[in-house]
């Protein structure tokens, strides 16, 4: 099955209590690549510019990510500067620098135009808008966004939402886009937005997943070792999309199954800065923390 990206292509500088990297290769469409591709084959969608580095991209085409809708402009690529304090599920932005993506309209290749699964990651609602526009008939188009969108495109943002059919965000993008302290009421007032599904990313707690009539929790991993929560989320999304669209299964039990996939991919994302980690998994390690979540929530009925 065919799986499209669009989202964003990214230096960050990044301060976590325990270390920091300067322009490190980041953004929302580059996370959420490579944890795709150990599923499946990923078409990307996005720009960089002339000074983002030709081994990065190498590496991406080497893990079977598809190029064809990258554009390389003259300017500079994006940048984002964060910092998190011991509290790992909260990022601070310090700074972002559109550069590339100002001028940004994204192209769908003809060739990509039939995808099957969309994931419009992180990025302006109104570039996500016009991704959904060019696709023929998807099966299943997923969305996340951020705060900073939310505070300044929320109209934009809200209509994206009524084109979609799963939202996957964190809890506490849910409770600033709904207004509501509480997870399950606002997450009421999300679904009430047009998608069907949404996923609640509780960052080192775990992640829920809700339909009209049902609600699952998957669990976080107890880690010693999380050095860098950047990227966790579109980690996440790679690995609950590219699960889904291996097997073009969405019923329930498959979207429970995808959920912990995408835990067990943020889960090695968060050891190391950047996605250094997911630069050298193997299946045997990713089914292995599989069935470590599986026997962390255990238990027996009565
Ligand atoms: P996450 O930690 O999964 O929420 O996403 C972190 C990634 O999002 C970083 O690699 C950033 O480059 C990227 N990012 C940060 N701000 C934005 C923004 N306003 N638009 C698009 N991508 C962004």
């Amino acid at each position: 099955m065919s799986l499209l990206v669009v989202g964003s292509m990214a230096f960050d500088s990044v301060k976590t209590p325990y270390g920091e990297r300067e322009d490190a290769i980041g953004g929302s469409a580059t996370y959420f690549s490579v944890s795709a591709s150990y599923f499946t084959q990923v078409r990307l969608v996005a720009i960089v510019g002339s000074d983002f580095p030709q081994g990065e991209l190498d590496f991406l085409a080497d893990r079977n990510v598809d190029l064809a809708g990258l554009e390389r402009s003259e300017g500079e690529t994006f940048r984002w500067k964060g910092e998190y304090g011991y509290d790992l599920n909260t990022a601070h932005t310090l700074d972002t620098q559109l550069n590339v993506f100002q001028d940004f309209r994204p192209q769908v290749p003809a060739a990509f135009s039939e995808s099957e699964f969309v994931f419009l990651a992180n990025i302006d609602p109104e570039l996500q808008a016009s991704v959904v526009e060019q696709v023929k008939s998807p099966r299943l188009v997923a969305c996340d966004t951020m705060n900073f969108w939310i505070e300044g495109k929320r109209d934009e943002l809200i209509e994206t939402f009524g084109m979609v059919d799963m939202v996957v965000i964190n809890e506490g993008e849910v409770r600033e886009l709904s207004g509501e302290s509480n997870v399950l009421k606002g997450s009421r007032k999300i679904l009430e937005m047009g998608p069907k599904t949404l996923v609640v990313k509780q960052g080192e707690y775990g992640a829920l997943l809700f339909q009209k009539d049902s609600v699952f929790s998957a669990p976080g991993l107890p880690l010693e070792e999380i050095y860098d929560p950047t990227g966790a989320g579109d980690t996440f999304a790679g690995g609950f999309m590219g699960y889904i669209s291996s097997k073009g299964d969405m019923s329930p039990a498959a979207l429970r199954r995808a959920v912990i996939f995408g835990s067990v991919m943020a889960s090695f994302n968060v050891e190391s800065f950047s996605y250094d980690r997911l630069r050298t998994l193997t299946q045997s390690e990713i089914e292995g923390r599989y069935h470590q979540f599986s026997d962390l929530a255990h238990f027996d009925r009565l």
